[in-house]
């Protein structure tokens, strides 16, 4: 048995816990992000056993080495099995180039991988201790419904979604208001900026302490780890020779899905470049070509919406993992290794026309179907290949992200192709089923009242 892994805060001001804690509790006491002491590596002929292994059971292999101080072995095996569940297309464009369709989970977004997998988790501990814990969670669309389904029907958790009324689409509105059972889902007469307040309140006030609130964000820990899995996964289906490499392209913005990534490769596959592509939210593309740091405030309106992110909160993993410290802020206290960086990562920014042109280009050259962030991931690709001639040969490995299924962009797609994109099963029928939720008023008195009330 592996010795058990810690987790430390990337703020460095407060003492290391377990998974447990550090999942439980998502965001360190000092404002940090957890990180694991130690990185385990696989060797290589356990990679290379991964080959023929179905998703769940790889998603078995690398999460054990995070979790099993604190998660049994046939606990983690029954979570992976039931969290992933659905299929992980690669679908061939051409010559040895591919996308990875993340898309196939019940709300067609690789945000699924992440929060059913972090549910499944928090549901065991907390039924361990005959515990409870009440979600609190602001979205502008996609990451509410990914977390309401994910956590809908599990035990011991509650789950409270704000939205802003006017500014998600009637598609992702259903997503969420549809589903009833431990899923409350609360529109308010106010923008996004007001539901994140109106959270960020509700968890400082110690009058409501009482019902153990948790964010389940982007930045717990136990959203990472499922993130690396369909890395290895991927490589293990399409290398083709034992020496074989691989170049990813993903679409980022909080850099969540490519910390994942870059996780990977610190664990032993062989990936020869990462191509972070952004969308015109180019903060990180400029960081590496200059080593100087700037957010962008407020951030930009891109089609690419899931993208437009003027800082990532998973930044300070990144940097971290090369050697330096950033705080929560967006500071840099300490230079990360800029040139390792820049040897395994390029960072593109892609315009919303390029990514409309990408769009159109991939389906008329190859019948490659793309919503805007997968658009933006396989733009990034073809961008590094085009300045890098000796990573452009036939035989090269390139496997580029998509993060969305098209059919939730069908204005885009309409617009740009001419096609309506078919629905996955998991949109099916949403039009028919009723919806429940509660309206407010952007008030944190109200929001209040309406939690005491009712938890
Ligand atoms: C969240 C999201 C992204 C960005 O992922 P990060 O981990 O935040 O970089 C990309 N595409 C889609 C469709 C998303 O929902």
């Amino acid at each position: 048995m592996q010795k058990e892994i810690l987790f430390y805060s990337t703020n460095l001001k407060v003492p290391s816990v377990t998974f447990k804690e550090a999942l439980l509790k998502g965001q360190a006491p000092d404002k940090g992000l957890y990180m694991p002491e130690i990185i385990p590596v696989i060797p290589e002929k356990e990679i290379n056993d991964f080959y023929g292994m179905e998703y769940p059971e790889i998603a078995y292999e690398i999460s054990k080495r995070f979790v099993l101080g604190d998660v049994p072995e046939n606990i983690l095996k029954e979570i992976v099995r039931d969290a992933y569940n659905y299929p992980v297309p690669l679908e061939n464009v051409y010559e040895n180039k591919w996308v990875m369709r993340l898309d196939q989970g019940p709300t067609a977004s690789f945000k699924d991988f992440a929060a059913r997998m972090m549910g499944r988790l928090m549901q065991y501990f907390l039924k361990l201790n005959n515990e409870k814990l009440l979600i609190l969670t602001a979205t502008s669309g996609d990451t509410g419904s990914a977390i309401a389904n994910a956590f809908y029907k599990l035990n011991n958790i509650k789950v409270v979604v704000l939205f802003p009324l006017k500014e998600v689409t009637g598609r992702q509105r259903k997503q969420m208001t549809t589903l009833g059972n431990n899923i409350q889902i609360i529109s308010v007469d106010g923008k996004f900026d007001d539901c994140q307040a109106l959270v960020k309140k509700a968890f400082s006030d110690k009058e409501l302490d009482y019902l153990s609130l948790s964010s389940a964000n982007s930045i717990n820990i136990g959203r990472l780890i499922p993130q690396i899995v369909y890395y290895f996964y991927s490589f293990a289906k399409l290398r083709k020779e034992k020496s074989a490499d691989v170049i990813f392209s993903v679409p980022s913005g909080n850099f969540g899905d490519m910390m994942g990534g870059m996780i990977a490769k610190k664990m032993g596959l062989p990936v020869k470049k990462f191509i972070i592509s952004t969308n015109e939210n180019d903060e990180f593309p400029a960081f590496l070509n200059t080593g100087v740091y700037n957010k962008i405030e407020p951030s930009k309106n891109c089609i690419s919406s899931a993208m437009n992110v003027g800082h990532p909160s998973n930044l300070a993993r990144v940097v971290s993992l090369y050697g330096g410290n950033m705080d929560e802020k967006g500071v840099i206290h300490e230079n990360p290794d800029m040139k390792k960086m820049r040897e395994d990562i390029f960072s593109v920014s892609i315009t919303d026309k390029k990514t409309k042109e990408i769009i159109k280009s991939a389906f008329e050259e190859y019948k490659l179907l793309l919503e805007p962030h997968g658009a933006v991931g396989w733009g990034g690709l073809h961008e590094f290949l085009k300045q890098n001639k000796e990573y452009n040969n036939k035989e090269q490995l390139c496997i580029s992200l998509e993060t969305a299924h098209p059919a939730k962009f069908p204005e885009t797609i309409t617009e740009l192709l001419n096609i309506d994109p078919v629905l996955p099963e998991s949109l099916k029928g949403l039009e028919n089923k009723p919806e429940d939720y509660m309206q407010m008023n952007n008030d944190y008195e109200e929001f209040k009242k309406i939690l005491i009330k009712k938890y």
